[in-house]
């Protein structure tokens, strides 16, 4: 996904809304104060509120409801045992490699130590790598669909103005997505 196919794609104001939109920016200092405004009430990034029966916040300047939002998190969710070696993940470094590697950092090392000793540490590189795009791909899809299923009544700029989604919207917003994961596929050795 080179920058000319996405200038012939999008074009002003459009391409720079959907840059902010695909990398969940909020946009300048600006749009964080204006925040989100429907039936003259100001809405701010992380605030929450019930509406439709619904919780909905604001987060990366984009409406949205609480549900979603708790689903995602659960999946990054660090337990108290490591799973290989069952004792209490308590460790430093424990949740950072936990949410990567899916084990403690002990079991890592011994894991690494391992690999290497079975001289397959160039293999398992590359594999760590796809690991990490197949990741990074899943959270995107999360996130472009969060985006364009619960936001039916409209979705916040960077300068925090409400804008309603047309057909138009969506299909380059779709193209857009189908686009970047490709983008990120190829990135995989
Ligand atoms: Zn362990």
């Amino acid at each position: 996904m080179s920058e000319s196919v996405l200038k012939k794609e999008f074009r002003g104001a459009d391409l720079q809304r959907l840059r902010n939109l695909v990398q969940g920016k909020m946009g300048d200092k600006t749009s964080v104060s204006s925040g989100y405004v429907k039936d003259h009430v100001d809405r701010k990034e992380g605030e929450v509120w019930e509406e439709d029966s619904r919780q909905w916040t604001i987060k990366n300047g984009v409406k949205q409801t609480i549900s979603k939002l708790q689903a995602v998190r659960d999946v990054a969710l660090t337990p108290l045992f490591c799973p290989d070696c069952k004792t209490l993940m308590k460790g430093r470094y424990d949740g950072q490699f936990y949410k990567i590697h899916r084990h403690c950092f002990d079991c890592h090392i011994k894991f690494e130590a391992e690999i290497k000793k079975e001289g397959r540490w160039e293999e398992y590189q590359s594999q760590v790598q796809n690991s990490e795009i197949d990741g990074m791909i899943n959270n995107y899809e999360i996130w472009v669909d969060d985006l364009l299923n619960e936001t039916n009544d409209g979705f916040v700029t960077e300068l925090g103005e409400v804008e309603s989604w047309s057909k138009v919207n969506r299909d380059k917003i779709i193209k857009q997505k189908e686009e970047a994961i490709e983008y990120l596929k190829k990135l995989k050795k």
